[in-house]
């Protein structure tokens, strides 16, 4: 089974700072499952580092208010396409991103307020049926596809 994973989860330096989101646990937990990572943000052509960007009535603004919507939709179907040919059912995404979130995103005021919703890519896996995680769900998910095995 292919698991699609947010590179900065895996410990890539794709962060808007130039940093990572290294999560050990969850490498570890990938060991047994081929893994297909992305960046929309880096495959939509934005810039490490980059200035943080937040969603704020159904546009993407940095925090200098430059509009990088497209930038974000490009990266968003790029990495669509990505699971399509590689029939991707689940993905493993950074929560809290305006492109990977998928529980929290920010609230577009730049003031750490977060918000219950979908970042622009995780959003379009999910309405393509792709089943979206972030680092704190996934055990639990797999746990209970196990335990239906
Ligand atoms: Fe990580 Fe997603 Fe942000 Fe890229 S866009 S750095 S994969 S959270």
């Amino acid at each position: 089974m292919k698991i699609m994973v947010s590179a900065c989860l895996l410990g890539y330096n794709f962060k808007y700072d130039g940093n990572n989101n290294l999560n050990t646990e969850l490498i570890n937990f990938l060991k047994d499952y081929d893994v297909i990572s992305i960046c929309p943000e880096v495959m939509g052509g934005l810039s490490i580092p980059r200035i943080p960007s937040e969603i704020k009535d159904d546009k993407v603004l940095n925090e200098k208010q430059k509009d990088v919507t497209n930038e974000f939709i490009d990266g968003a179907n790029k990495v669509l396409l990505l699971a399509k040919e590689n029939d991707i059912k689940v993905a493993i995404l950074k929560d809290g991103s305006p492109s990977c979130g998928n529980s929290y995103i920010y609230d577009g005021t730049f003031t750490h307020t977060k918000v219950n919703s979908f970042g622009i890519t995780a959003k379009l896996l999910s309405q393509n049926g792709i089943i979206v995680l972030n680092e704190n769900n996934y055990k639990d998910y797999f746990k209970g596809v196990l335990n239906e095995e």
